[in-house]
């Protein structure tokens, strides 16, 4: 059977990689994204490129009609065997007092809202089992203090989903894992205002570099692959020793 997956926030950064990685171990991809279609549109012809067949869904994930419409659009590719929650966001890195509500509550609807919202569709479609993967942090453990404390508190919360939904989606052969990333160099440093952070951040990583794209990408296929089949509930931490 074709391995049919969605990635949502497919366009760019990490979840672009995993799409470019996923098309060359066989899978068909229907890649979610907000706004950026020049992305979005490379990405695809990746996917093609790859000899795997795709399609791009403009879908803001804290939108349950948009999230319905990219699930939809992936099951004209066949029925849905994976789900990657991959598309996140963060807010202006500063001290926890300097918060702005409009920043955390984006920061929750997109990471946490989104996230169930997509993982619930998944789970609702996949009859014939299947694999989901939460793109979490490691921030989670660390807290991200005087940076984004309530980022670090959402991604916390995406574990607990990923343990509560393996829990009660192992009896229909769903499995639920997650990865952590440490500090990868994508465009989200940008957003938070330090668009350098992953070589400034350099020296605190115990193995002196922020990570790529591509290494997250690796344990992403991993989880969705043959080779998991007995791993569920599962949060792999990709930091660097972070
Ligand atoms: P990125 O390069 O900024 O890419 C974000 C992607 O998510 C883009 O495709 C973007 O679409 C999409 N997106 C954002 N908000 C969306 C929304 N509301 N609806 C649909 N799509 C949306 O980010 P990244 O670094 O690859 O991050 C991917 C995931 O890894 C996130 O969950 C992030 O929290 C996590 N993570 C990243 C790092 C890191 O250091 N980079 C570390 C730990 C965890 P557009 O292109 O259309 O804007």
């Amino acid at each position: 059977m074709t391995s049919v997956t969605i990635i949502t926030g497919g366009s760019r950064g990490i979840g672009a990689a995993t799409a470019r990685r996923l098309a060359t171990a066989g899978h068909d991809l229907a890649i979610g994204y907000r706004r950026d279609h020049t992305a979005a549109k490379a990405v695809l012809a990746d996917i093609e490129a790859a000899g795997r067949r795709g399609v791009a869904v403009p879908a803001d994930t804290t939108d349950p009609d948009q999230v319905q419409r990219l699930f939809d659009a992936a099951a004209d590719l066949g029925p849905l065997t994976g789900l990657v929650n991959n598309a996140g966001i963060t807010s202006p890195i500063g001290p926890f007092t300097d918060l702005r509500p409009d920043d955390l509550r984006q920061v929750v609807d997109v990471n946490l809202i989104g996230y169930v919202l997509c993982a619930q569709q998944a789970a609702r479609r996949m009859t014939s089992g299947g694999a989901i993967v939460n793109v979490s942090s490691a921030a989670a453990t660390l807290g991200s203090p005087g940076e984004y404390i309530h980022y670090a508190a959402v991604k916390a919360a995406t574990d607990t989903l990923t343990v509560g939904l393996a829990k009660e989606l192992a009896p229909r052969g769903i499995r639920v894992n997650a990865v952590a990333p440490g500090i990868i160099r994508t465009d989200i440093h940008a957003v938070s205002g330090v668009p350098d952070r992953p070589d400034t951040a350099a020296g605190r990583i115990p193995l002196g570099r922020a990570g790529e794209p591509d290494e997250i990408a690796g344990a992403i296929a991993f989880l969705l692959g043959p080779d998991a089949t007995y791993t569920t509930g599962a949060v792999l931490r990709i930091a660097g020793g972070l």
